[in-house]
């Protein structure tokens, strides 16, 4: 690999994998428009600040780049948003992200991967969730992403497009050493909002829905960091270079926790108290949302290395520090 084009290479997990490619020796254009990242997080290659549904930018820098593969980052990731403006995520997660394969299409950029989502799967009629359960998503965010999975695999009838989706579960935690981690405005996220509450710039943690069918009645998610998410595109794109067919893999630990067992552990890990207050259920959350990775682990080999749910949290603490 030579050159990576990474499109939303300033966000959370864009900068993470930017930054993994720095250390692999692979050149790379980041193309952001920042509307959600941050320029001081793209700590290797170039960065252009434009947009995807810029055509004529996308012509000029596929048209110079030699690019080998494409990494796409750049969506509109809030399921609550998605629902109160489909528009905004129609045009950016659809409309734009064609437009970017368009462009690759055009000057014979034909390897990409991929962000998509557990909210693909809607809601889930086993757990944990492999690549065969079916796909019925059940708000706007998770049928844009289905919408390209889609996409995809046309391109690749039509094309010959190779791409690899990739299905993450809840990305949290932070890079080890302090220098990126999750800067959402505003954030949504549990993880970063709980060690908010135990830095004390929030008053508290609400928990939204003590009443679901689990053991402590609050929702259960497959938290997967995201230096593992970052391994991950990284056996994708070794994957692709090794002339893959285009596939999904489901991306988790496979370990379930609750909202109020990540709030325990927080306390653990950071030693702080965090106050917290009930809320009621966000409207479409899932009660137990738990990766089978099986797959992903068999064809790239990925071994998730920090898999521990107090090592995720102490490294999104150490950012929540620095930050
Ligand atoms: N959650 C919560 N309080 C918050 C934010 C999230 O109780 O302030 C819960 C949310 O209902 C879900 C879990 O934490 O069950 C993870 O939510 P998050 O938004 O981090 O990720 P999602 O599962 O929506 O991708």
């Amino acid at each position: 690999m030579k050159h990576i084009l990474v499109v939303g290479g300033a966000g959370y997990i864009g900068s993470h994998m930017v930054w993994l490619l720095g250390q692999r020796g692979v050149r790379v254009t980041v193309l952001d428009n920042l509307s959600a990242g941050h320029a001081d997080a793209v700590l290797h290659g170039e960065l252009v600040v434009g947009d995807m549904a810029d055509a004529a930018l996308l012509d000029r820098l596929l048209a110079e780049g030699a690019f080998d593969a494409v990494m796409h980052f750049a969506s509109c990731i809030q399921v609550g948003e998605s629902v109160a403006d489909p528009g905004k995520y129609y045009a950016n997660n659809v409309s734009n992200t064609i437009t970017l394969l368009n462009a690759m299409q055009r000057h014979g950029v034909r390897q990409f991967v991929f962000s998509s989502t557990a909210a693909t799967f809607g809601e889930p009629q086993y757990t944990p969730i492999d690549e065969r359960h079916p796909q019925q998503p059940i708000n706007p965010y998770g049928r844009t992403k289905w919408m390209i999975e889609q996409a995809l695999a046309d391109y690749e009838q039509a094309y010959g497009f190779q791409s690899v989706c990739l299905r993450y579960f809840n990305a949290a935690g932070a890079h080890p050493d302090g220098l990126l981690g999750e800067r959402h405005e505003p954030e949504t996220h549990l993880i970063p909002l709980v060690l908010q509450a135990a830095s004390g710039r929030r008053s508290h943690i609400s928990v939204f829905g003590r009443d679901y069918d689990t053991p402590d009645g609050t929702c259960i998610r497959d938290y997967i960091h995201v230096m593992d998410l970052a391994d991950a595109h990284w056996l994708a794109l070794e994957y692709l270079a090794a002339g893959g067919r285009s596939t999904a893999f489901n991306l988790g630990n496979g370990d379930g926790y609750s909202v109020q067992q990540v709030i325990d552990v927080a306390r653990q890990v950071t030693g702080r108290a965090i106050p917290v207050q009930e809320g009621p259920r966000r409207a479409g959350d899932p009660a137990r949302l738990v990766a089978d990775a099986a797959r992903a682990r068999e064809v790239l080999g990925w071994r998730p290395g920090r898999a521990d749910l107090a090592q995720i949290v102490g490294d999104a603490w150490g950012w929540e520090c620095t930050s």
